[in-house]
């Protein structure tokens, strides 16, 4: 029977340290008890803790973090719809270049998911992670391009081969930058396994079909390793949305434990519309880490900003802190506009500077806004 958040807390040391990230022991005991934090996150949790609260605690999906600073979470979801509560960690977009590629379109593609930032409704959005290719037979110089891209971009990696060789040796290349490697098989798990701790990383695993990869994950995570994501085998966006949801039900409703973990992607299309709509599905439907084919801000945009719409608490409306901001560069006799905080009517208003300052009549007729006229407290709000 799952523990509530007051019987989790007896068994905490009642010190409210902090530590954890939370500022009481309740308030863990209380993430423990919705599983959206791991008993691993006290430092000073007792044995006795540990062997009650154990596996119980754990999120049904690994919460897997990534950077050198585990700054970049993904996993640790607890629902299948959003509206039961709310999504956690936003899919983690990353765009792809191969070693097979140019020098200059390398260096192009990195300076610009380095440069890359999107402003919607306040927020900042950037390219998450690289994903790197090998395509063809040179370790080294896979490797090299590896540390390359970390020390262009100081951004986490996915790095992709079928050859566990060159994916070890470009892991060691850019160790301590908390990237993840794809992927292990039954044949090559020991060795990449072996990469991935020693230089930092997470492993994710492959097979031909989902038995293949739950005895895989069952099989490190009794060795001792539990970084781990998922890479399906699929050829069709029919099996990558069914295999997505499969996987995601049965880690939640039936916390099947070798299938809690988050699943890593590349987009095979080099066709943008096609592309597109295999990165939704992946950010729509459980997707942990996106690797899209080009750099192309046509597309990002989009996919940024239907993630940012998912991965938002329903319960919360997004908002801005109420107080007074300049719109351009206002003047003491410039006209105040009364909104409501909601992000969305800030930012539509804020916008639109030049419609503000320079031909304000216009603006309010056709938006059929009035704003207070000094002699009276009448306002409206833009809703
Ligand atoms: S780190 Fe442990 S002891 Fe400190 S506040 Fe968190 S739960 Fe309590």
């Amino acid at each position: 029977m799952a523990l509530t958040g007051l019987q989790i807390q007896k068994l905490l040391p009642k010190t409210n340290c902090k530590e954890c990230g939370s500022n009481t022991c309740l308030a863990f005991a209380m993430k423990l008890a919705a599983k959206k934090a791991e008993l691993s996150e006290c430092p000073y949790a007792s044995d006795e803790a540990k062997k009650i609260l154990g596996a119980a605690s754990e999120p049904p999906v690994k919460c897997i973090e990534l950077g050198p600073e585990k700054k970049l979470k993904i996993g640790a979801e607890t629902v299948l719809y959003r509206h039961e509560k709310t999504f956690v960690s936003q899919t983690a977009l990353a765009v792809n270049v191969n070693d097979t590629d140019s020098a200059e379109l390398i260096d192009t593609t990195l300076n610009a998911i380095r440069d890359y930032v999107l402003e919607r409704v306040g927020e900042k959005l950037v390219v998450d992670m690289v994903g790197i290719t090998q395509k063809g037979s040179n370790a080294d110089a896979f490797a090299a391009l590896a540390k390359k891209a970390w020390d262009t971009t100081k951004r986490p990696l996915v790095l992709r081969s079928a050859d566990a060789k060159s994916l070890a040796a470009a892991a060691a290349a850019v160790k301590g930058s908390g990237s993840v490697l794809v992927a292990a098989t039954n044949e090559t798990a020991e060795l990449l396994k072996a990469a991935a701790i020693e230089n930092g990383h997470s492993l994710a695993v492959t097979a031909a079909d989902l038995d293949g990869i739950v005895g895989l994950t069952a099989k490190l995570k009794n060795d001792g390793f539990n970084n781990l994501l998922l890479s399906f085998n699929t050829y069709s966006l029919a099996e990558q949305f069914q295999t997505n949801s499969i996987v995601r039900r049965a880690a939640l409703k039936d916390e099947f434990k070798p299938l809690g973990y988050p699943s890593v992607t590349f987009i095979e299309t080099d066709n943008i519309f096609d592309g597109t709509v295999a990165a939704t599905t992946e950010i729509s439907k459980y997707g942990g880490i996106c690797v899209l084919p080009n750099f192309d801000p046509a597309q990002l945009a989009p996919l940024m900003t239907l993630r940012l719409n998912i991965y938002t608490d329903p319960q919360k409306p997004i908002q801005v802190e109420p107080k007074v901001y300049p719109v351009g560069e206002p003047k003491i006799d410039s006209p105040v506009f009364v909104t409501t905080n909601f992000s969305l009517t800030y930012f539509i208003v804020s916008g639109l500077p030049h419609i503000l300052i320079e031909s304000r009549c216009g603006f309010l007729l056709s938006l059929r806004l009035s704003f207070p006229s000094p002699r009276s407290a009448k306002s409206t709000s833009i809703h």
